[in-house]
């Protein structure tokens, strides 16, 4: 084949930004472009202050994009790093998206695919304009030859899209169009990239597009084992990352629902996680019952898989796989309606601290978090405060993005006319809190700074266990609790307080919570 040289990513988000990265650092020799009409995204992609909160992007970019030496960890192991000596640097972000494209060999389209939110399909379907419009702007400038990959997740045959518009722009020019769906999860992107549990490529069965495939094979082949490589069949690479989002989500909806009978039952769910988990047929992984989940992907991916079966005459496919979101906004609800009645049935006059805005740990992505749905419940009863604090999202960052998310009204819902109130210290937002919710699993939370901790190891572990035991049942803190005295409060359950029956059942067995991981 010929050598690939120049690659370009179509779109720095928290995708085309980390995989480019990744990409770029695993091969020296290929100079990696990522672009995006938004500049201020790509000033911070060009600055020291990131856009994406990743660990380990900052060692990677460092070396990619900057040249300077860094120390990563090595494959499996949580001590051993590698160190990486000066290079030249070969990760460049732009907002000329004209250039970078028309050189390209090979050109990712990562740009965002969101439900659609207006017209036929509208709250199911994938809005594909912005993918059409990035598509239509790579079919004017793209070399001749070269091979345009969908990294987006779109429906299944998106790519006989690509080749409509490639045929009414560039009719005649030979191009090829590969599926190359992207697997990452947030907060754990970059080992997720560097290790990949399989990369999947489909293109068509022609010659030149099994030969496309193998030229981003040879890509990957830089970093990633031949057999976790898989070519299938460009509509089956589409479809599989549907069903794969669907599936994850699915186990998350399924434990939940099953909290709620342990919660009547008395049965602990995380014994049945585990007694479940061990059975190699099930696995143990997505199976910790907490509030739901979210991120950007996995809701509209089993929507958009839902409207695909709808579409395709199939109503039982639809509604089984519209259940399984229906089951993630009443765990969200039912956390809600606990809440207002462990405090007596009312929130008027009281604070409430949240602790986690992201839709999970070690990110700073807010998109369909399920905070946002619990803060907007909360505030429907009227409280006095609402307190804000996430460790990986600024305040000013949080207070933009409500003002935004509640219109006309925004402004007047932020202090100091309004109840939200957001923290850059999570000691401050939960003095005086009538209940602590721990939203996302941050392990700050769980694990507070020892330093802070005053008291004996008995005693931290008897105070932790009483204070889990409210925070579990979401009951009103006494008024002579300091907070700032005890900080191993935040040494807590992870998710949400729905139940902690470890508490009842096990004083002082504090391993392992209901909720871990659970995004
Ligand atoms: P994002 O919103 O973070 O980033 C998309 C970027 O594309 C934005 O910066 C936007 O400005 C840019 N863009 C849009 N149109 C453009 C154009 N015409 N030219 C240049 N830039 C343009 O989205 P994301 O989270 O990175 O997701 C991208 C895709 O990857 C989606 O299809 C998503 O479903 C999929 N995906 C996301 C994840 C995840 O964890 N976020 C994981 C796997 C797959």
């Amino acid at each position: 084949f010929d050598p690939v040289t120049k690659i370009c990513f179509v779109g720095a988000g928290y995708v085309g930004g980390p995989t480019a990265a990744v990409l770029a650092f695993s091969n020296p020799q290929i100079q990696v472009t990522v672009v995006d009409r938004d500049s201020s995204r790509i000033s911070r992609w060009q600055s020291k202050h990131l856009p994406i909160h990743e660990p380990g992007l900052d060692d990677i970019v460092r070396v990619a994009r900057d040249g300077t030496n860094a120390t990563i960890l090595a494959r499996g192991s949580a001590k051993e790093s590698v160190a990486f000596p000066e290079r030249t640097p070969n990760l460049f972000f732009s907002t000329d998206c004209e250039q970078p494209i028309g050189e390209a060999d090979i050109i990712f389209l990562s740009v965002n695919t969101p439900t659609k939110l207006v017209g036929v399909g509208a709250g199911a379907a994938t809005n594909i304009s912005i993918f059409e419009s990035a598509m239509r702007s790579i079919a004017v400038v793209a070399k001749p030859g070269a091979i345009i990959v969908e990294k987006s997740t779109v429906p299944c045959r998106t790519a006989q899209v690509i080749r409509d518009i490639l045929d009414i722009h560039r009719p005649g020019v030979p191009f090829e169009i590969l599926s190359n769906p992207e697997f990452l999860a947030e907060g754990t992107a970059i080992s997720d990239l560097l290790h990949p549990s399989r990369v999947l490529i489909g293109s068509s069965n022609t010659s030149s597009g099994l030969t496309a495939a193998a030229r981003l094979a040879l890509v990957y082949n830089a970093w990633v084992p031949e057999a976790s490589i898989l070519n299938v069949h460009l509509w089956s690479s589409e479809l599989a990352k549907l069903v794969a989002n669907a599936m994850l989500a699915q186990r998350i909806s399924s434990i939940n629902t099953v909290s709620a009978i342990c919660e009547k039952t008395g049965a602990d769910v995380s014994d049945i996680a585990s007694a479940i988990g061990m059975d190699h047929r099930i696995g143990a992984k997505f199976l910790h019952a907490g509030l739901g989940f979210g991120g950007s992907c996995f809701k509209k991916d089993i929507l958009s898989l839902s409207y695909l079966a709808e579409s395709l005459d199939l109503p039982e496919v639809a509604a089984y796989w519209k259940s399984v979101v229906d089951i993630n906004v009443w765990q969200c609800e039912r956390l809600v309606k606990r809440v207002i009645k462990s405090l007596n049935g009312s929130l008027t006059g009281k604070k409430l601290a949240i602790l986690g805005y992201a839709f999970k740990k070690d990110t700073s992505d807010t998109r369909e978090s399920q905070s946002i749905s619990v803060i907007e419940h909360l505030l429907r009863e009227r409280p006095a405060e609402i307190a804000i604090y996430d460790p990986g999202c600024t305040p000013a960052d949080i207070c933009t993005e409500l003002q935004a998310l509640f219109g006309a009204a925004g402004s007047g819902i932020i202090a100091p006319e309004g109840p939200i109130n957001v923290h850059a210290d999570p000691y401050t937002a939960c003095t005086g809190s009538s209940a602590v919710l721990i939203l996302t699993d941050w392990d700050q939370f769980r694990y507070p700074p020892l330093s802070q901790a005053d008291s004996s190891a008995a005693a931290v572990e008897s105070y932790v266990h009483t204070a889990l035991a409210r925070l579990a049942q979401v009951q009103v803190l006494p008024e002579d609790w300091d907070l700032n005295a005890q900080q191993t409060l935040f040494r807590s359950q992870p998710q949400c307080n729905i139940e902690c029956t470890k508490c009842n059942k096990a004083p002082g067995a504090l391993k392992s919570y209901p909720g871990e991981n659970l995004k």
